[in-house]
């Protein structure tokens, strides 16, 4: 498909550019163009346009307003040293935004349409990586349901659309340990739900329970399983490794109620080539707890694309709080975090087919 490039008249001045890219924080910032893609029903993908950031117009009947038909991806663009742009795993994300859309009953777009509006994106807007030490350039690629119709079913109407946002280091000084909340009235996601879906419904459901460990004074929630209340699933929007003192690690199965994340995919295989023995199975927050006071557990590690890795060092909960090994970042977790930054960064060899230079 073609793309109309529609350079944005007046544009970010340079200057004025400049210094919010040198503290761009995360999600505020936003470069001076988007790409816009139509779909109607029976006519398909069309109307790809490079252009200028700005308002969308929308009939209040809009079924995403509505119905929450809506998906999402999360990604970055990296500057290299040569002074070249790479994404990490690309097609990864245009693969679970078309599971995605199945899931939510909405069209796929072709993988190679996905990639092309985020390469589009990241040419025009080239200037737009940030100055710090740690910064990327976040792509924000989704589809919602344009369709004016308030009748219940899937809407014949489209909008794709990718926005980038310049972010620096999600945490601001180095990386501190997290402390997290395990939520006792509330789930994210149950058996035959959306949890495996990347859609704003789940996120919305979140807020509640991630006020309420931001009340109880941690930084993240983490949900246990529906059904049983037992097993360990996901953060809001991270998933979770637990190091042992054997040489295993655990990370929960992708049983349909967690998001089968990109970062955790390749953790699994760094680890592995790290010599680790990683398994892939239910751990209740009970043996968390328990492995965490006997020693057995050493670590414990978040990871995303926003955040990267993280080390969770304290879990607090209805029973009581517990500290992961010394409560700071452990050995494993900085050693698989530094090898997963430098091959996105472009400093560690690309031994996997996973950057994409644009
Ligand atoms: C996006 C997301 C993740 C992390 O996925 P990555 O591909 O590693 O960025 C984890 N959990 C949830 C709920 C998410 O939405």
């Amino acid at each position: 498909m073609d793309f109309k490039t529609l350079p944005h008249p007046s544009p970010t001045p340079a200057a004025q550019r400049d210094a919010a890219l040198a503290d761009p924080g995360f999600g505020t910032l936003f470069s001076d163009h988007m790409v816009t893609i139509d779909y109607v029903e029976g006519k398909g993908w069309h109307n790809a346009v490079v252009g200028p950031r700005q308002n969308i117009s929308l009939d209040p009947a809009a079924s995403v307003l509505h119905y929450a038909q809506e998906i999402f991806e999360g990604m970055k663009a990296y500057k290299h040293a040569d002074g070249s742009a790479a994404l990490f795993r690309p097609e990864e994300n245009a693969r679970r935004f078309n599971a995605s859309a199945d899931r939510m009953a909405m069209p796929h777009v072709p993988e190679d349409l996905f990639i092309e509006a985020v390469r589009q994106l990241v040419a025009i807007d080239k200037d737009w990586f940030p100055s710090v030490e740690g910064g990327s350039l976040y792509l924000r690629p989704f589809m919602f349901a344009s369709e004016a119709f308030l009748g219940v079913r899937p809407a014949k109407e489209y909008k794709f659309i990718v926005i980038a946002s310049p972010a620096g280091n999600y945490f601001k000084s180095g990386v501190p340990a997290v402390k997290i909340w395990v939520a006792q009235d509330y789930v994210r996601a149950a058996p035959g739900g959306t949890g495996a879906a990347k859609t704003g419904g789940n996120y919305a459901a979140s807020l509640v329970p991630q006020a309420e460990a931001i009340a109880q004074g941690c930084d993240q929630v983490v949900f246990l399983d529906a059904v049983e209340r037992k097993w360990i699933e996901e953060l809001g929007g991270m998933n979770l490794f637990f190091v042992m003192e054997d040489g295993s690690v655990i990370t929960p199965p992708l049983t349909g109620t967690i998001l089968p994340g990109i970062t955790r995919n390749s953790l699994i295989q760094l680890l592995r080539e790290e010599g680790l023995t990683v398994r892939e199975e239910p751990y209740s927050i009970d043996q968390w707890r328990d492995d965490a006071k006997s020693g057995k557990l050493l670590e414990t590690m978040a990871c995303g694309t926003a955040a990267v890795v993280t080390p969770v060092g304290t879990v607090a909960g209805g029973d009581g709080e517990f500290t992961i090994g010394s409560g700071g970042p452990g050995q494993i977790t900085s050693k698989i975090r530094e090898k997963l930054v430098g091959i996105q960064r472009g400093t560690v060899d690309d031994t996997h087919g996973w950057v994409m230079k644009l």
